[in-house]
C-alpha cells in the first residue's frame, strides 16, 4: 500500500515537523490548511528546540517559539543550557534524602564518602548524573567526572545550593544566565529544599545572593553609577570587594560596612582616600539604592559620606 503522509496523525506530524529546518518548516506549512496549523502549533516549535538545541525548560509566559527565538541567539550555551533538561523534580527525587541528611548533620560529619576529608567549610556536593547519589567533595566530584566519557553531570553544592554543568563550564542560572535558566533552577533547588526547614532557609539565602549580585552589577559599576546618579556614596573598597567575592561564592557578607576606615582624625572623610586606593584607603561609589540597600541588610561602622558634600577628582 503506497503510504500518505495525510493518513498520519496530528501527533506524528508534529513530531516529523519538529525534526525540519526553518526553510523545511515553510516549504512543509504551505502544502495545506491542516500543514499549516501544524507549522504554527507551539508543540512544533517545542520539538524544534528539543531536537535542534536539546533544551527542554522554558519561561512560564514565554510560548516555545519564543524559547526557541532566544536560544537562536546563545549558539555557545553561554546562557541556557541544554544539559540542565537532563535534571528534572523526578530525577532530582532520589537525591532529596541526601540533601537532607547533609544540611542536618552537625560540621564534624561533613565526611566526602571517597576521600574522608571533613568538607564543612568548602561543602559537600551532589554529582546529579542517572541516580549517581553519593556525598562527595568538589575535587572529588571533579575527578568522578573526569572518568565519566561524554556524560553531562551537573554538580550541586549542597550548602550554597550552586548548580554547575561541567560540559558548559559555568554555575547554572545565575547573572550571566538566561532568565529562562535562572527560573528553571530555582524551580528544581525549590522542590529539592521544600522539605525541611533549613532547605528552605538555603533557598531563601541563595535568592538573596542573587539579587545582590544583581545590584552589584547595576549600582556598583563606575560608569553606570556616574551617568545613572547625580549623587552617590563612598563606601570602603575593601568591604565592597569582600561582599562581592562572598556573593559569587554563593554566600552573604558577614560584616557590617566597614566605612570607619575612610574617617580622618577630625572624623571627617578622609583626603587622602582615593578610588582605588595605593597607598592610601580606597574607597568606591555606590548609588543611593544598594547603599541604603546595604546599610539596612548589613549595618554601618563609621558615617554615611554623600557625594554631593565632598568635591574629589574621580580618576
Ligand atoms: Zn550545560
Ligand atoms: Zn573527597
Amino acid at each position: 500500500m503506497p503510504f500518505n503522509i495525510l493518513e498520519l496523525n496530528n501527533e506524528l506530524l508534529t513530531c516529523i515537523a519538529g525534526h525540519l529546518s526553518i526553510d523545511d518548516l515553510k516549504t512543509f506549512s504551505i502544502v495545506c490548511h491542516r500543514f499549516c496549523i501544524i507549522a504554527h502549533d507551539d508543540a512544533t516549535w517545542r520539538e524544534m528546540l528539543h531536537n535542534e538545541f536539546g533544551v527542554t525548560y522554558k519561561l512560564p509566559d514565554d510560548t516555545w517559539k519564543q524559547q526557541y527565538e532566544r536560544k537562536c541567539t546563545d549558539p555557545k550555551d553561554n546562557r541556557i543550557c541544554p544539559h540542565l533538561g537532563l535534571v528534572t523534580r523526578k530525577s532530582l527525587e532520589p537525591y532529596k534524602g541526601n540533601y537532607n541528611n547533609v544540611i542536618n548533620r552537625a560540621p564534624p560529619q561533613h565526611n566526602c564518602v571517597i576521600c574522608a576529608q571533613n568538607h564543612y567549610e568548602s561543602g559537600l556536593c551532589l554529582y546529579i548524573c542517572k541516580g549517581n547519589n553519593r556525598i562527595r567533595c568538589k575535587d572529588c566530584s571533579y575527578k568522578f567526572h573526569a572518568m565519566q566519557k561524554g556524560r553531562h553531570g551537573i554538580l550541586l553544592r549542597i550548602p550554597v545550593l550552586q548548580m554547575y554543568c561541567f560540559t558548559c563550564s559555568r554555575q547554572l542560572g545565575e547573572t550571566r544566565g538566561d532568565e529562562s535558566e535562572e527560573y528553571y533552577v530555582d524551580q528544581l533547588l525549590e522542590n529539592l529544599t521544600h522539605d525541611s526547614d533549613k532547605g528552605r532557609e538555603q533557598l531563601t539565602k541563595r535568592r538573596q545572593c542573587l539579587f545582590e549580585r544583581g545590584l552589584h552589577i547595576t549600582d556598583s559599576d563606575r560608569k553606570s553609577v556616574l551617568s545613572s546618579t547625580p549623587c552617590f556614596y563612598f563606601i570602603d573598597r575593601m568591604w565592597l570587594w569582600a561582599w562581592f567575592l562572598r556573593l559569587c561564592d554563593g554566600k552573604l557578607a558577614t560584616e557590617p560596612i566597614t566605612n570607619k576606615i575612610l574617617e580622618d582624625e577630625k572624623g571627617e572623610l578622609n583626603r587622602d582616600a582615593r578610588p582605588r586606593g595605593g597607598s592610601t584607603v580606597a574607597f568606591s561609589i555606590v548609588t543611593p539604592r544598594l547603599w541604603n540597600y546595604l546599610v539596612k541588610t548589613y549595618g554601618l561602622v563609621g558615617k554615611s559620606y554623600q557625594s554631593s558634600n565632598y568635591v574629589f577628582v574621580l580618576e
